[in-house]
């Protein structure tokens, strides 16, 4: 096993961090989950894209530079470690983008994937609805073969920066008749037509992050099916493998928070505890392991094996080091704690992990079911 990087991958760290130091927002924008937080957002992805930033790893012709999947693990540590932004294109740039990749025409591909590297067309995730979150594959919403496309009826719900959004990527039902995994198509719908409600809503830290969108109707025609006709389930489950592994959450986001964590650690009073202390150093033992763990499936992935269940071990891991690292933060300040935005406010964020990308206990079905060849559940 070779653990060092090589002088390639060393040049393109210290251009990438060049490049960040120079033109990351010295000042915080606001919340990338707020309407003018959004807007503000937006200009910095445009500025990543300019700059050849946005998509490292995608072709040059789609606006990427080619770069490997480990290039692109070394520019999430440094995007991280410089601290910029949120990336608010993270649906389609990390979600839908990979789908479109593996199941995408020519035509959908020449057609998509740029505007999604370039900010110009945003997308939102819609794969909840009221009676369906972890049960996915009993959704409800539902799309009518007409001429030249399908109409789609139902609700989504969830849907992360929906009312920011301009489109929707998701799985609808097409074939009532059919067992429930093999009747659904993934269409992509736009959120503008005729049809569509997107009704934004607060989440439990007051910003509008969430949307539920209704649809009555909406005309998605036959060259928005990515991955053809009741095939749906398949091409959502190649965007959630994506979701939960290195893709969504690479280790360098968590790099950067240990970072913080041990700097709090060194300046807090109570940092002097001993059992505080092991909480810290825990935390960075953990990010290492994260690191490492994610090399170990990069280098599998560059070698032609798709990810498959392993992506839910990883982010019952990921999800639950990021909720202890902010608990432990959060007992180093104390008292403080409270009157500390930053900390704070990802904290809230972190306890989403386990729920959002499908919730951990599901995660740990996955895992004992598939990766584990244990029996299935009484379910
Ligand atoms: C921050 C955030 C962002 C999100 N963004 C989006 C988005 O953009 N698009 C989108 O479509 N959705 C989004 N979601 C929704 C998310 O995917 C769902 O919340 C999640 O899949 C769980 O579904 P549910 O909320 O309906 O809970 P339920 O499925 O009702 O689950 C309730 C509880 O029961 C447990 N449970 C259910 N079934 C089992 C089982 N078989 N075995 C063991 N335990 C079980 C669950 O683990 C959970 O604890 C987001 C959620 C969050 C928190």
């Amino acid at each position: 096993m070779d653990l060092s990087f090589s002088e390639a991958d060393q040049a393109f760290r210290r251009e990438a961090r060049a490049w960040l130091e120079a033109h990351v927002p010295k000042t915080p924008l606001r919340s990338g989950d707020t309407r003018e937080g959004f807007k503000e957002h937006l200009a910095w992805e445009r500025a990543l894209f300019d700059g050849g930033w946005a998509v490292v790893a995608w072709p040059r012709v789609y606006g990427g530079r080619d770069a490997t999947l480990m290039q692109w693990l070394i520019f999430e540590e440094e995007y991280w470690r410089a601290g910029a932004p949120q990336r608010v294109t993270q649906n389609g740039v990390f979600l839908l983008a990979p789908s479109i990749f593996a199941f995408g025409t020519q035509a959908q591909k020449d057609r998509l994937l740029r505007p999604i590297a370039a900010a110009e067309c945003l997308w939102a995730q819609g794969w909840s609805e009221p009676s369906s979150g972890s049960d996915l594959a009993s959704l409800r919403s539902r799309a009518e073969r007409v001429g030249g496309g399908f109409r789609l009826y139902g609700q989504k719900t969830w849907t992360t920066r929906g009312a920011f959004c301009d489109k929707l990527f998701g799985p609808f039902r097409t074939d009532p008749g059919a067992p429930v995994h093999a009747g659904l198509t993934y269409f992509l719908v736009p959120l503008h037509a005729e049809g569509v409600r997107v009704r934004g809503h607060a989440r439990l830290d007051g910003d509008e992050g969430f949307a539920d969108v209704f649809l009555d109707g909406v005309f998605v025609s036959d060259e928005d099916v990515l991955g053809g006709v009741g095939n749906g389930w398949k091409v959502a489950m190649s965007t959630t493998s994506s979701e939960r592994a290195l893709s969504l959450r690479s280790p360098g986001r968590f790099m950067a928070t240990a970072e913080r964590l041990r700097e709090l650690c060194l300046r807090s009073p109570r940092g002097r505890d001993p059992a505080l202390r092991d909480r810290v150093v825990r935390a960075l033992i953990d990010v290492d392991a994260y690191r490492f763990h994610t090399f170990q499936l990069a280098t599998r992935m560059q070698e032609g094996n798709p990810l498959g269940p392993e992506a839910s071990a990883s982010k019952i891991f990921w999800s639950e080091m990021d909720v202890a690292m902010h608990e432990t933060a959060l007992a180093l300040l104390g008292d403080e704690a409270e009157l500390d935005e930053s900390w704070m406010k990802s904290y809230q964020f972190s306890l989403a992990g386990p729920i959002y990308a499908g919730t951990n206990e599901i995660q740990r079905n996955v895992v004992a079911e598939r990766l584990l060849g244990l029996p299935r559940g009484g379910r």
